[in-house]
């Protein structure tokens, strides 16, 4: 009997990586194949994302080109819950899911191309099938999300928070570790909230109860000896207490902390969490606590009804907050947002005009930052070698969103390898070192 061979696109953000992951480590375990092009695929498996609408474009063409290509479609992810809209464009899709939903998509993909009858002809490697490389993967920790953000359709896609007991993730991270990661990076919805829902319910690991919290969870993950670095956290006050395990190099000295704005009434209309929290004072005891605390975070320019002067207080925040790496959007409305209700749209060309001056405000910034670096000795990841040398990251930089270390000449290392560096060289966001090992 022929062996059934799947396609997978994977389109979205981290958590919808895992998802993928997740899917194709459950058909691999069933005895599928996974086919790396359109052609050598029974059928195809796209996983959409449905957050902003060029996203939605993004994922809509996919589908379309694994139809023209391959023609036997399934798609699950964010933008299954618009399944009127897919099937517009589409109606030739055999089935759609939401996001989250493995057994329903492992149920549509039995249902149109049948597993073999011997599952144990493929093996599985204990960690899973990962999508990213092996030196680092990403660990859901949690779905869904209990803030119902006015520019955010998430939770209507994926519905509230429901936590992983903190058993299974400490067991996936050890298996991850076990299996050659060397850097973990720690994402769901809103990080700081894990184990909410569970109300921080304890479990047994390795013969110590830890609760599933967001504290509990850090520190044992600290005790695998390997890069843990924290995504999407906001800035509650339990946030502090997980400082202490950077400064103590117990987990990377590392927040990814979604600000947004930093004007309280437009913090309030985007019903953000944390919205009234003084930030700037939160951010300052951070840096007494572990200087070396390296914050990203994302902002939108131009919601609805921001006005000149609280634009200039978001600026005047980015000066005194003093973050290292910022990522900012001009605020657009997503279909089925409750912003797009409020009144006082900002005009486009106010929205792109305020874009500019947020981006050259918080150049300078990074760079200055970035030059503060210059003669340090810091250790760094080995993420590709090429030709002229390894490129690297810091413990200040995530893949694929924050900068890189270029180490010339380098090139007997070895990807996921972890060496010394004294930092010569910075641009604006990356830099180049010398090799001390
Ligand atoms: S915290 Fe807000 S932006 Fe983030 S997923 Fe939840 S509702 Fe959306």
């Amino acid at each position: 009997m022929k062996t059934p061979k799947i396609g997978f696109i994977s389109l979205g953000c981290p958590k919808a990586l895992v998802d993928s992951e997740r899917i194709l480590t459950k058909l691999r375990s069933e005895g599928y194949e996974i086919a790396p092009n359109y052609n050598g695929a029974d059928m195809v498996v796209v996983n959409t994302c449905g957050f902003i609408d060029s996203a939605v474009e993004e994922s809509l063409d996919s589908i379309g080109e694994a139809i023209a290509q391959n023609g036997k479609v399934i798609v699950t992810g964010c933008l299954g819950a618009r399944a009127d809209e897919i099937l517009e464009r589409h109606p030739q899709i055999l089935e759609i899911t939401g996001a989250h939903a493995l057994e329903e998509v492992v149920a549509a993909v039995h249902k149109h191309l049948p597993p073999m009858h011997d599952p144990y002809t493929s093996l599985v490697p204990p960690q899973g099938i990962k999508l990213t490389p092996k030196h680092y993967a990403y660990l859901k920790i949690a779905e869904g999300c209990n803030h119902r953000c006015t520019f955010c359709i998430i939770p209507s896609m994926r519905g509230d928070l429901v936590s992983r007991p903190v058993n299974e993730v400490l067991l996936e991270a050890k298996r991850l570790a076990d299996a050659g990661v060397k850097e973990l990076l720690v994402v769901s919805q809103d990080t700081s909230a894990y184990g909410l829902d569970l109300k921080y319910q304890t479990y047994d690991w390795q013969g110590k109860e830890v609760r599933t919290r967001f504290y509990d969870m850090a520190e044992a993950l600290g005790e695998l000896g390997i890069w843990v670095r924290m995504h999407y956290v906001y800035p509650y006050p339990h946030v502090d207490e997980v400082v202490p395990l950077m400064a103590a190099g117990k987990i990377l000295p590392y927040l990814d902390i979604p600000f947004q704005h930093a004007n309280t009434r437009i913090l309030k209309l985007m019903k953000r969490p944390a919205a009234t929290e003084n930030n700037l004072a939160r951010i300052k005891a951070w840096r007494e606590v572990c200087p070396d605390i390296i914050l990203r975070s994302t902002f939108i320019i131009g919601f609805p009804g921001e006005t000149e002067a609280e634009f200039q207080e978001l600026l005047d925040f980015l000066s005194e907050a003093q973050l290292d790496r910022v990522g900012c959007f001009a605020y657009s409305p997503v279909k089925g947002a409750v912003a797009n209700e409020l009144p006082d749209a900002v005009p486009e060309e106010i929205k792109q005009e305020r874009l500019a001056r947020f981006m050259a405000h918080q150049a300078e910034i990074s760079a200055a930052r970035l030059k503060l670096r210059v003669g340090r000795i810091e250790q760094v990841i080995i993420d590709e070698v090429v030709e002229e040398g390894a490129v690297a990251r810091s413990k200040a930089d995530a893949p694929e969103i924050d900068g890189q270390v270029f180490i010339d000449g380098a090139t007997h290392l070895k990807v996921g390898d972890l060496v010394n560096v004294e930092i010569e060289e910075v641009d604006d966001y990356d830099m180049w070192g010398r090799l001390l090992d």
